[in-house]
């Protein structure tokens, strides 16, 4: 009787243990994000990744991912945003008008503009706390995406002013594609490693800020050459090095351009195929975070480009070759609750999650972080 009792008891304590070391474990998962891996596909809707799966009769890394909701493009000026307010909503955790880098609208925010000021995006948050950061695209650095993550201008076309901000940032790796403007002088004297191909991006060590110009037109898998690396392999070579002897954590921003530039010209085996490619970049990601246990992963796009319809039998076609206002994807990986499967958010709450996985200072962007 009495050790019936005891092994109850016991049965009892050992049940409430395991409870409390379940929660444990959740509650410390919660707080554990150090590196963010914020992945854009420019101009990436829902049925892109459904048109590359039925086209190129493949299964999509990304769809692992086991967060997936959905967020709200439209900018301050505009229903159908352009991709310079998009990036700035995802950067800034702010609605701007179109064509707008990291800038506020000022009819909106008179206040700020008379101060001068402008919102801060979560790549100088992430600096501020201490983190190596990193931009990458198969764009020019200075474009809408990679910019609204570098820079603070009224227009996306002041390519020099984006730029000259960018070596001035402080960003540990921005790698795009080659323009005459920034060249290798520029990037030596800012205080850049300057890298122009696979092989000279191999040699960046980890101690060496290093300014990427390649020199071929695209990085998709049909251009590849022996110079010029592919968006994937960027990816692996920019985690490495970012997570190289790192205690401060990373953040890391990676921008597959060619699915919107592919969709404006209607070219739906271009879009595909770019977005084959932004998978194969999205496998490093996760390979990397599932590994490491402490980085979050987080896919989105800033429109969808293409109006991709559904047929009767079954295939895809594109129906423009402009943006629409069409929800787009948040998928996320990692050891944070970020997104509940099938909610609908706004994009500008993206960089305030983000924020509030790293455990920034409430205050920190425009709008209050929130859990
Ligand atoms: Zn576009």
């Amino acid at each position: 009787m009495m050790i019936g009792f005891q092994k109850f008891f016991a049965a009892v304590i050992a049940i409430i243990l395991a409870i409390a070391a379940l929660l444990g474990i959740n509650v410390s998962q919660e707080k554990d994000v150090q590196n963010v891996i914020y992945m854009i596909g420019d101009g990436m809707g829902e049925l892109h990744l459904e048109k590359t799966k039925h086209d190129r009769g493949i299964s999509l890394a990304m769809e692992t991912m086991p967060q997936r909701g959905y967020a709200m493009t439209y900018s301050a000026s505009d229903e159908i945003t352009d991709s310079a307010a998009g990036a700035t909503a995802l950067a800034c955790g702010v609605k701007t008008y179109n064509g707008a880098i990291g800038y506020y609208w000022e009819n909106e925010h008179e206040f700020h503009k008379e101060e001068n000021s402008h919102p801060k995006n979560i790549t100088e948050l992430c600096m501020e706390n201490g983190m190596k950061t990193g931009i990458i695209t198969t764009d020019y650095t200075s474009g809408a995406t990679p910019g609204g993550f570098s820079a603070h201008t009224d227009s996306r076309d002041n390519s020099e002013d984006i730029y000259e901000q960018q070596l001035a940032s402080g960003i540990d790796l921005i790698w795009g594609k080659g323009e005459d403007y920034v060249t290798r002088e520029k990037a030596e004297n800012a205080g850049y490693t300057f890298v122009d191909s696979i092989q000279t991006m191999n040699a960046v060590t980890a101690s060496e800020k290093s300014f990427g110009q390649f020199t071929a037109s695209l990085y998709h898998t049909y251009n590849k050459n022996s110079h010029t690396p592919t968006l994937s392999q960027m990816a692996e070579r920019a985690i490495d090095i970012l997570s190289e002897d790192n205690k401060n954590g990373f953040f890391l921003m990676i921008e597959g351009a060619h699915i919107d530039k592919k969709s404006h010209n209607e070219d739906g085996d271009g879009a595909t195929e770019a977005l084959e490619e932004f998978d194969n970049a999205v496998k490093k990601a996760l390979d990397f975070a599932k590994k490491d246990k402490h980085t979050l992963v987080v896919i989105t796009a800033d429109h969808e480009t293409g109006g991709i319809v559904k047929n009767a039998d079954g295939s895809y076609s594109l129906t423009t070759g402009k943006h629409t206002a069409v929800n787009v994807p948040v998928m996320a990986y990692g050891p944070y609750d970020f997104i509940d499967n099938g909610e609908i958010i706004n994009n500008i709450q993206i960089p305030l999650r983000i924020a509030a996985a790293l455990e920034f200072n409430k205050n920190c962007l425009p709008f209050e972080v929130t859990e």
